[in-house]
């Protein structure tokens, strides 16, 4: 395959956006509407885009919704979630609205701290090697807070160092990890900077050869934990509440419910993430090695009944995110974003964003404990369907009600709708 034709394009990332654009429009008959939208869309973020990404030829928008009712700490605040996802912004305000007298979502953190993994492979005597890289705490702190006085005199820079043996089937391995406070940053390059200026004295101090230098996504040394009390007679009585206590132990129980249980934790966690230029992978990494923990995956959150016979809901999990640094600090709707959170530092972010997660769960549970979602989804979904068979405007809602009025919501029924009111 060549000329204008397959996924060969030489020179492709030399081009500028736009003849990019043109380039992947011949190839794949995206059309002149096609590359007029692409070009529409991204028009004020390209460039941008191009600095962040390869090979960018415009940019995706997602829709950016607000969520209201949060009290977190005591603070009000207006969370703008970026997701396609219907009814997971309405859900937050939900169940947000419910825990306002209570207080709403207290939060709290165990700190930044980050860690950075060092592989060390062919090490003779792997217990001795432990010791002895463990007795040179000091240097390994001096070597890693010289890669980022910035860091240092912010207050953050190196921790502590722990060294794990492990049984591998490729032979034992000895493994470091750098501890490293990394502030208002989530810190992937400023920790792995550090494991890679580490890795040569490694080898002249125990032997061995360094292989991977790069931080774990395991950020357990940096938990949010966010908690809040719905009153029972708030939202709906003692079977409600039952309900889901029962959900919960389902979760907790069984790898297939904790799954599905825990992605609707981040439908809430991912979307705030993402609205402020955060790392979503990161977090969604962090989140589900820490759910399983234990050797078995689990959920994030537990529901319980408190001693007044209300609901007490609560949620830990890593919460590797930054205020500076990736495209947190260049992207100008990540600055909007926690310019309307009115936050400026990591701290007070990584809670808002626990108290989301745990929001957003309680409202995917109690829907499924009582009246199941998919009344509130279908009612979305048939919207849709009425724009996908191309109702505008009034039309949209008309089409939309005609089909759950019928209870059939279909394509082929939301075209004769469409077709019937024209
Ligand atoms: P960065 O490289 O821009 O470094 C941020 C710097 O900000 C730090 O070195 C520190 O000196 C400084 N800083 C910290 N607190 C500050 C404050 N309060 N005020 C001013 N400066 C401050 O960014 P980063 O956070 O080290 O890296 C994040 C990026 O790395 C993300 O884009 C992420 O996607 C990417 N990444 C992730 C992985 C992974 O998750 N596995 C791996 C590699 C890269």
């Amino acid at each position: 395959m060549g000329g204008d034709e397959g996924s060969r394009i030489p020179g492709f990332h030399t081009l500028s956006p736009a003849d990019r654009l043109d380039a992947v429009g011949r190839r794949s008959g995206l059309g002149n509407a096609g590359k007029a939208h692409l070009l529409e869309a991204g028009a004020p973020l390209t460039e941008l885009a191009d600095h962040l990404a390869e090979n960018v030829i415009g940019t995706m928008n997602v829709p950016l919704g607000v969520a209201t009712n949060l009290i977190v700490d005591g603070e009000e605040v207006l969370v703008p979630m970026a997701t396609e996802e219907s009814s997971v912004v309405a859900a937050v305000c939900n169940a947000a609205k419910q825990c306002r007298e209570t207080g709403g979502i207290f939060a709290s953190w165990t700190g930044p701290r980050m860690i950075a993994q060092i592989q060390l492979l062919g090490v003779a005597d792997p217990h001795h090697a432990r010791v002895k890289l463990l007795e040179r705490r000091d240097e390994i702190a001096a070597l890693c807070d010289s890669c980022d006085p910035m860091l240092v005199k912010l207050g953050g820079g190196f921790r502590d160092l722990e060294v794990r043996l492990l049984e591998t089937r490729v032979g034992p391995m000895v493994v470091l990890h750098l501890i490293v406070d990394t502030r208002d940053a989530m810190g992937a390059n400023a920790v792995n900077t550090m494991a890679e200026k580490l890795a040569p004295h490694l080898e002249g101090w125990v032997g061995g050869s360094v292989k991977l230098r790069i931080l774990s996504n395991l950020a357990d040394q940096r938990l949010v934990r966010a908690r809040a009390v719905w009153r029972t007679e708030t939202i709906g009585g003692p079977d409600v509440r039952d309900g889901m206590i029962a959900a919960s132990a389902f979760a907790e129980a069984d790898p297939y419910r904790a799954a599905t249980h825990n992605k609707g934790i981040m439908n809430g966690i991912s979307a705030v993430v993402l609205a402020t230029g955060n790392d979503t992978r990161a977090i969604e990494a962090g989140a589900h090695a820490y759910a399983s923990r234990s050797g078995r995956y689990t959920a994030l959150s537990r529901w319980e009944e408190t001693t007044d016979g209300d609901l007490a809901g609560t949620l830990e999990l890593p919460m590797a995110v930054g205020v500076v640094g990736g495209a947190t600090k260049v992207h100008p709707t990540a600055q909007a974003n926690l310019k309307i959170m009115g936050i400026d530092g990591a701290e007070r972010l990584a809670k808002v964003i626990a108290a989301v997660g745990l929001t957003q769960n309680f409202a995917a549970v109690k829907a499924l404990a009582t009246t199941g979602i998919q009344a509130g989804h279908m009612r979305l979904h048939a919207r849709n369907l009425a724009i996908t068979v191309g109702a505008e405007g009034e039309e949209i809602d008309r089409v939309a009600a005609a089909l759950i009025e019928r209870g059939e919501i279909r394509q082929d029924v939301a075209e004769s709708v469409l077709s019937e009111i024209r």
